[in-house]
């Protein structure tokens, strides 16, 4: 996976920011754009911390992201 161990760094086929969700013990790395059609996975972490405002697409998690200025 070209991606692999990139989080929140460009994604080298697309430049978006690399994502990044955690199973237990295991982490893992994947481009909305590129892998999941520009869907974000849910992340146990931060899923929890934002209950039902899960951001689903790339652009909604930026938002979150982002500090409102
Ligand atoms: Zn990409």
């Amino acid at each position: 996976m070209a991606v692999h161990g990139k989080y929140d760094q460009p994604c080298p086929k697309c430049g978006a920011p690399v994502q990044r969700i955690r199973y237990a013990q295991n982490e893992c790395n994947y481009c909305a754009t590129c892998q999941t059609d520009g869907k974000v996975l849910a992340d146990r972490g931060l899923s929890r911390l934002l209950k039902q405002d899960w951001p689903r697409t790339l652009e909604d998690l930026e938002e979150l992201r982002s500090p409102k200025a």
